[in-house]
């Protein structure tokens, strides 16, 4: 029998378990902090995007097959190491993700008010770790920093209507308090122009059709228009989306401005932020940008810096400092060791992208451990895990949270998560 070991059952992990549970004489394990599975799927992904949310059913699939097993609620690097995860198994594949943010690195970023779009997105979705954020929605001003699919989701989920929400599974804290702030002017902060910009059509077309909030866009920020032929076909869909909303500002109460070639240099405020400067920019050969020295402020009581996310490093595991992510050849960290999706790759691309890296890297496992090498695996980390009295969550345990979550939801929505270990423990009589 061969033993692999999986830490962490977002996308990546159980595209490496699916593709590891097709070959013969295998156990695989995927490992997680928390006692439910499914890692950005659950706590990553907008609630108001149900539809890439369904995908958690083939992971499921995948995760009631005979040969895995979902061993929740048991931290790696406190309950177990990686050392014994390696000594057990004959390869243990971090499927961490990246969870952190990376730092906002200017004057006044540590003033209270200012969020990483990892806790701020962890908050609306009930991640355990951030329920308890109570990020400051008291002022009508936000100032969202950063160009990609996360600032957008971000603008949206502070701009949409509570009605907007039907169908979502928004928590109950987020729906309440994003309901009741006064939050009228979003301004979604990047650094260089609308050519640059890492937003994908669909997410951005979605800015058009709220209910309550109109995105703007200053023409003057737009390069010519025969310029756009350029770009490749997805850039340009969404740089032409950024062209409508340029010439058709609508009137309505929430706007969301998009403040190109726009750097934030510092976030000032008494006892708490109050106003983020920012310094224009404009753009060298090479497309960086770089400060005019011309700057403006603009009112915020709520920074959210959505510039990106790293992957936490683990004591005695190479480490890439500057990518945020680990070291690796390809996915293979040292013997026995791998690293797969955003823990591999750094943070970029979509749900999807972790599909065929989960295959490549289940296949190259397979090719690695031949037979196996006889290694105590899966009655191993049982014994040792019994004998530091820690009762991992399993998949059944999961199904359970999950009914009581379903059971829970009220409106047509899908569940209403529990947003603490101790509420999940609760559902399975712990
Ligand atoms: P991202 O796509 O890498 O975008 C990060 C943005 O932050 C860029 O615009 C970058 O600008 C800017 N930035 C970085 N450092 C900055 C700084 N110091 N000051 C100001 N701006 C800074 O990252 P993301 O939005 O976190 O998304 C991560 C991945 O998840 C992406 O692949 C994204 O497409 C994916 N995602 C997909 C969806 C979806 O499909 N619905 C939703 C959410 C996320 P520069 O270009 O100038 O560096």
């Amino acid at each position: 029998m061969r033993h692999v070991a999986i830490v962490g059952s977002g996308p990546a992990g159980y595209y490496t378990a699916e593709t590891l549970q097709k070959a013969d004489d295998i156990a695989i394990d995927v490992i997680d902090r928390l006692p439910v599975p499914y890692g950005l799927i659950r706590t990553g992904v907008a609630p108001d995007h149900q539809s890439i949310k369904a995908v958690s059913r083939r992971y499921e699939g995948t995760a009631l097959t005979d040969n895995v097993r979902f061993v929740g609620h048991v931290a790696v690097g406190s309950d177990v190491t990686i050392d014994e995860l390696v000594g057990l198994y004959d390869a243990v594949v971090l499927a961490t993700g990246a969870p952190h943010d990376r730092p906002l690195d200017i004057p006044g970023a540590s003033l209270p008010g200012v969020i990483g779009s990892a806790a701020f997105v962890g908050w609306y979705n009930g991640h355990p770790d951030y329920a308890d954020l109570d990020p400051p929605l008291d002022a009508p001003g936000v100032a969202v920093i950063g160009n990609g699919n996360v600032a957008l989701d971000v603008a949206r989920i502070l701009a949409k209507t509570p009605d907007e929400f039907a169908g979502s599974d928004i928590v109950a804290h987020a729906r309440d308090a994003l309901a009741a702030s006064p939050v009228r002017h979003i301004h979604i902060l990047g650094r260089r122009g609308p050519h640059q910009i890492a937003m994908t059509p669909k997410e951005l077309g979605e800015l058009g059709h709220l209910e309550r909030a109109s995105p703007r866009v200053d023409p003057a920020d737009l390069p010519d228009e025969g310029d756009d032929a350029m770009l490749e076909p997805g850039m340009r869909k969404s740089v032409t989306h950024l062209r409508q909303f340029a010439a058709n500002p609508v009137a309505k109460p929430v706007t969301i401005d998009f403040d190109f070639f726009a750097m934030p240099v510092a976030i000032e405020g008494d006892g708490r932020v109050e106003r983020v400067i920012v310094e224009r920019t404009t753009l060298d050969a090479e497309l960086r940008s770089h400060g005019t020295g011309e700057t403006y402020a603009i009112d915020a009581g709520l920074v959210i810096s959505c510039i990106g996310y790293q992957t936490p490093p683990i004591p005695g595991v190479p480490y890439e400092h500057g990518r945020g992510r680990f070291a690796s050849d390809e996915g293979r960290i040292l013997p026995g060791l791998y690293a797969v999706g955003w823990a591999r790759r750094g943070p970029s691309g979509t749900i999807g992208t972790n599909k065929p890296d989960g295959a490549r890297i289940g296949e190259m496992v397979l090719e690695d451990i031949g037979r196996g090498a006889g290694k105590a695996g899966r009655p191993g980390l049982d014994a040792l895990l019994a004998d530091r009295n820690i009762a991992p969550v399993t998949f059944r345990d999961w199904r359970r949270i999950e009914e009581a979550e379903v059971a829970a939801a009220l409106d047509g929505r899908p569940r209403e998560k529990f947003t603490s270990i101790e509420a999940m423990l609760e559902a399975i009589g712990r």
